[in-house]
C-alpha cells in the first residue's frame, strides 16, 4: 500500500512499549518473516488466555519515543515491522509511527484484535491482522487477576466491534482474520461474526488453535478438517514451535 503523506513528527511523540526484539513472524499469512517486532503496552481487552500478560493484565515498560523506535527498527535490518500489543490501536501515536516506519520503505504489519477503529486517523498498515475475539477469550469466572470481575464484564462487552472490523475490512486490502480456537464450539459463533462483515474473503479467514504450547496431534488435526472444508487457512504459531513460550520471539 502507497505510504500516507508523512505529517511533521510532533516533538517529544511517544507511545508506551513493553518490548522490541527481532525474531520470525510466527502467525498468518507472512509466517516464517524476519521482522522488527514493537509491542505496545495497554490493552483496551482482558483475554483470559493472553500470552503476553505483561501487556495487557500487568502492563510493563515505559513510553519510548517515536522517533527513536523508528531508528531502532530500521537499524534491526528487518524489511517487515510488527505493531503489536497490547492494543496498538488505542493510541493515537500508533498512526505517526506507521507513517514514518512507512517513509523509510518498511513493510508494516498491526496486530489489533479490531474493537478500535477511527475511521478519521487510521494508520498506515500493508497487512492488516484482525483477530477478533471469540467468548472463549472471556476470563473465567473466579479468575484471580480479576477480583469482583470487573474486567470480566468489560471484556465481554467490548471484545467484538463488527463497525471497527468492518471499518478495518473496507480500508485495508492486504488483511487477515485470525481466530484463536479452542473446540468445535467455537465455529458457530465464527460464522455469526462472518456473517456480520462484508468484503472478505475465504483465504482471509485464519484458524489458530489456542495455547502457549505446540497443539495436540487431535486439535491439529480438526482445525486442518475446517480449514480443508471451508477454504480457510491454518495458522500455526511458528514462534512456538521454534523458541517456545519465551518472551521476546
Ligand atoms: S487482545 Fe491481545 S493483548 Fe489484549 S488481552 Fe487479548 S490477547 Fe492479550
Amino acid at each position: 500500500m502507497k505510504p500516507l503523506p508523512v505529517m511533521e513528527l510532533e516533538q517529544g511523540a511517544a507511545l508506551p512499549v513493553a518490548e522490541t526484539f527481532l525474531s520470525l513472524q510466527g502467525e498468518g499469512k507472512l509466517a516464517g518473516v524476519a521482522s522488527f517486532f514493537i509491542r505496545v503496552s495497554g490493552c483496551n481487552l482482558r483475554c483470559g488466555w493472553c500470552d503476553t500478560p505483561y501487556a495487557s493484565w500487568a502492563p510493563e515498560g515505559g513510553m519510548r519515543s517515536i522517533a527513536a523506535l523508528v531508528t531502532e527498527a530500521a537499524e534491526s535490518g528487518a524489511g517487515h515491522i510488527v505493531l503489536t500489543g497490547g492494543e496498538p490501536m488505542m493510541f493515537a501515536r500508533s498512526a505517526d509511527l506507521t507513517r514514518e516506519l512507512a517513509s523509510m520503505g518498511l513493510h508494516v504489519t498491526i496486530e489489533t484484535a479490531g474493537t478500535i477503529a477511527d475511521a478519521a486517523r487510521l494508520p498506515h498498515c500493508d497487512l492488516m491482522s484482525i483477530s477478533p475475539k471469540l467468548s472463549n477469550s472471556t476470563p473465567k469466572e473466579g479468575d484471580t487477576r480479576d477480583p469482583g470481575g470487573v474486567w470480566r464484564s468489560r471484556h465481554q462487552a467490548r471484545r467484538l466491534n463488527l463497525e471497527a472490523i468492518q471499518t478495518l475490512l473496507d480500508r485495508f486490502p492486504e488483511r487477515q482474520l485470525k481466530f484463536v480456537v479452542c473446540g468445535h464450539g467455537d465455529l458457530a459463533e465464527i460464522d455469526d461474526v462472518l456473517h456480520g462483515l462484508r468484503g472478505w474473503a475465504p483465504g482471509d479467514v485464519l484458524l489458530m488453535p489456542e495455547g502457549v504450547k505446540p497443539p495436540t496431534a487431535e486439535a491439529r488435526r480438526w482445525v486442518a478438517q475446517v480449514c480443508v472444508e471451508r477454504n480457510w487457512r491454518y495458522c500455526p504459531r511458528l514462534h512456538i514451535e521454534l523458541f517456545g513460550n519465551t518472551r521476546g520471539t
